[in-house]
């Protein structure tokens, strides 16, 4: 019998041929690889993502309809009304603003329109209005619809599937051990329960992380297996971006070399999701955008983030065009 000594030639064997997913002390071993193998340990992401997801990249547009003024207390957000930031709270976009925003997301080639509220959770008036604007969308640009509207109670998430959203969108952020260190006004375990809510009334989970906190390696690896158990369709990786006002302005952004590994690292954790470049990706990969694509990341949201400026569509399609890398909408085979 042949024994494979090579962290990553072990790993190579566990993902492509026997097609299991990896495990938290190899996980770790892994990430203590020199930087110097950091090109093979992209390498062997990309192959996976291939492998396991093929070869599409998913486009995205993301509108935030209802900005700021949050009661939560996440201390990286802008939006948190508990910090003094340079983001105002404003009242709920109307129809017509945000169908002009789909048609324009809808030109881009996006599959997937995303409506996200800054609020700890959907009030009545809010889920009617979600409710009324997710079949405008839909048949107005044959997008599918995402919504991230925040921790959902009772039966909100059987009318948001039975109201025609597709994904709904809930992060966990960090691991379990880190979260106390980022938010007081809600637990991990609110966050959870919602993820494993979305799931059971039957819409596609989209469950994002962000990177850069001051979490350890160690809780980044907790972090990746959490997210084996929920088993998640998508999940938007965002790094850090320091926002003056917040707790975490003080923090530095991940450098470029970290954040490609740990997109490598995500990837090999969770071979068969739509792994999304999120926020923070300019301020901590400049120009190496295309490095991620060809480390694992298979998804990109295009446009405006919520708060801060990304690139403009253009710049990533003509990426993805360089790349060869076709766009279409994706689903994760766990
Ligand atoms: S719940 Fe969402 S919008 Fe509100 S402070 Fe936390 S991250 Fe920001």
């Amino acid at each position: 019998m042949t024994v494979v000594t090579d962290p990553l030639a072990a790993a190579r064997h566990a993902l492509l041929d026997q097609r299991r997913l990896l495990g938290p002390a190899e996980l770790t071993t892994l990430a203590e690889l020199p930087e110097t193998r950091l090109p093979e340990l992209c390498q062997l992401a990309h192959d996976v993502r291939l492998a396991w997801a093929g070869p599409q990249v998913e486009v995205e547009g993301i509108l935030s309809v209802k900005t700021g003024g949050c009661p939560e207390d996440c201390h990286f957000c802008s939006q948190s009304s508990a910090f003094d930031t340079e983001v105002k709270a404003t009242p709920f976009l109307d129809t017509t603003e945000v169908l002009e925003a789909a048609r324009e997301t809808k030109a881009t080639g996006a599959t997937e329109f995303c409506i996200v509220l800054a609020v700890r959770g959907p009030d009545e008036k809010t889920m009617d209005r979600i409710l009324e604007l997710v079949p405008l969308i839909e048949s107005d640009t044959g997008m599918n619809v995402a919504v991230s509207a925040g921790i959902l109670e009772g039966d909100q998430a059987s009318r948001l599937a039975a109201g025609g959203v597709h994904r709904y969108n809930h992060n966990l952020e960090t691991s379990r051990s880190f979260f106390p260190n980022v938010a007081t006004t809600h637990s991990w375990d609110e966050r959870w329960e919602t993820c494993l809510d979305v799931k059971r009334a039957g819409m596609e989970l989209c469950c994002g992380v962000l990177l850069g906190m001051g979490e350890s390696d160690a809780q980044r690896i907790e972090l990746i297996g959490q997210l084996q158990e929920l088993q998640p369709q998508e999940v938007p990786l965002n790094f850090l971006n320091p926002r003056p006002g917040t707790p975490l302005q003080i923090r530095r952004p991940v450098g470029a070399n970290e954040a490609l590994k740990w997109i490598a690292l995500f990837r090999l954790g969770l071979p068969p999701v739509i792994l999304r470049y999120a926020g923070g990706r300019e301020i901590t990969l400049g120009d190496l955008q295309a490095a991620g694509l060809t480390a694992g990341i298979n998804a990109l949201i295009v446009g405006n983030y919520l708060t801060t400026l990304g690139r403009t569509a253009d710049e990533d399609l003509d990426m993805l065009a360089e790349l060869a890398m076709p766009v279409g909408a994706l689903q994760a085979a766990w």
